[in-house]
Order: C-alpha cells, then structure tokens, then sequence
C-alpha cells in the first residue's frame, strides 16, 4: 500500500540543470520509456451507469487508432529501442479494466502497469480524491528494466499538466479526450461505412509522430523544454500547444502516418 513521499510542488533544481545538458553519449542511452496515461489520453471512460444486470459501472471507450498504436508499439522495430508502460492514478481494479479495453492480448508487451498506489499517497489520500503527481524519479529507481531510464530517455503522454509537476520537460501534453469527441468519432463511423483517417481525433497518429521524433534525442527533457514539439518555430506562441497549432499536429499526424506506412502497420482507427 502506499507510503508517504516528500512533497515537492515543482521540478527540483537538479532536474532542471539536466534538463539543459547536451545528452549523455547516444550508444550508452539508445533505449526510451514511453509511460500512457489511461483516462483522457488513451480512452474516454463514461460516469457510473447501471447496466441491464443492476450493476453499476462504467464503460471504457478507447481512443480512435489504439489498434493501430499497439501494432506499432509492439512491433519488433519499435520494441528495439522503446519500453513502454501504463501508469494511471485510478485504482488497481479500475486500471485493469482500461488497460484491457486498450490493449486486450498486447498488455504483456508493457514493461509494466502502475496504478493509484505508485501515486506517494497516504491512505487517507488514496481512497480520496486528491490531485496527484507522477513522479518519474520512482518510475527510473524502481522499473524492472536491464537499462536505467532518466530524464534523458524519458517521456510521460498525459491529458493532465499537474500529473506531470515534477518533471514538466518530459511531458507531452495530450488533448484530453472527452464525451464530446468519442461521440463526433462515433457519428463520423455511423455516417460512413470507410470512413478517412482524417475524419476522426488524430491524436494518436500523431503521437506515433512525436516517439520517432524522440527515438534519436539524447536528452529528452531538452528537446521538450527547447520546444522541439513546436518544432522549434519562432514564430509560434510558447504558451500554445502542439495540438493547438493546426500546422504543427498536421506535421506529427503526417510524421507518423508515414512511420506506420514504413512499418507495415495498417491504419485502423477501430471505434467501438
Ligand atoms: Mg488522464
């Protein structure tokens, strides 16, 4: 269960200096870590329903092209340079039920699973709901990886800014998906039998753009904290999202279109 951490509110000064350091030598850190949030980023999960049984419960509707990003993430290739692994702030039972809406049989490609109990709670805050922060540092001592990851080899894809506090240069915010847009993705499949990959979110697509952007940084945190998912253009807002930039997703959307076409990895968006 969980035990009290030492609380920080922001990024340590030590982080912050690695964060502007050139990289370790490539061939000592080819190896990244990829850590998926669940709710908001990989899946909408609605509110508590009653199901025809009388049971309450909540269903799980994952993203558009989660079929497709497993496919990639577990592809030989990918897996050769890429560990990647779930952590979600919900509780153990809960994580499991998303994590199978997801990945279904590819669960066993994830180096590992964390859920609410990795989030330094008290007890008191673990059955609560308190704002939590994931903090990388206990992902890089405690992953049973043969390579040590760092902020150099790093990256968290999350819907929420705050889950990230600590290591804010390793974060690639993702759009949080919502009711509103697994719905418009539902009634683009209705209204057409072969629907484009470009009637539904993208998002996913895209961040198979920004991995392979990553697989050659050595040091993760830079290239995020230099606005590498901004491309590192001068003539955009640094407060702007990636995703909020319509030049700038259709570039990652693009990026990693192409990668999957390069893999052989069918692009199906798979809505349920
Ligand atoms: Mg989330």
């Amino acid at each position: 269960m969980a035990h009290k951490e030492i609380r920080r509110s922001g990024p340590s000064h030590a982080y912050l200096s690695a964060s502007l350091l050139p990289g370790p030598e490539a061939q000592t850190h080819n190896r990244k870590l990829l850590i998926l949030d669940l709710n908001g980023c990989l899946l909408y999960r609605t509110p508590p329903m009653t199901d025809a049984h009388g049971n309450r419960r909540r269903i799980v509707y994952p993203r558009p092209y989660m079929p497709t990003l497993c496919r990639y993430l577990f592809h030989p290739r990918t897996r050769g340079w890429l560990d990647t692994m779930v952590w979600s702030s919900a509780q153990p039972r809960n994580v499991a039920e998303m994590v199978e809406a997801c990945f279904g049989e590819d669960k066993a490609g994830l180096v590992d699973v964390w859920t609410r109990d990795k989030m330094g709670l008290t007890v008191r805050g673990y059955n609560q709901k308190t704002s939590t922060v994931k903090n990388m540092e206990r992902v890089w001592a405690e992953l049973p990886t043969p390579e040590r990851h760092s902020l150099f080899t790093t990256v968290l894809f999350d819907d929420s800014f705050s889950k990230a506090a600590l290591q804010p240069h390793n974060h690639v915010p993702v759009e949080e998906y919502t009711q509103a847009m697994h719905e418009r993705d539902v009634h683009v499949r209705v209204q057409s039998a072969d629907p484009s990959y470009d009637a539904h979110d993208h998002t996913l697509l895209a961040a198979i753009g920004i991995l392979e952007a990553l697989k050659s940084e050595t040091n993760i945190a830079n290239w995020i904290r230099c606005r590498g998912l901004l491309r590192s253009k001068e003539n955009i807002d640094a407060g702007q999202r990636w995703y909020q930039v319509p030049e700038i997703r259709d570039y990652w959307v693009k990026s990693g279109t192409h990668v999957l076409e390069d893999l052989g990895v069918p692009i199906v968006a798979g809505i349920s």
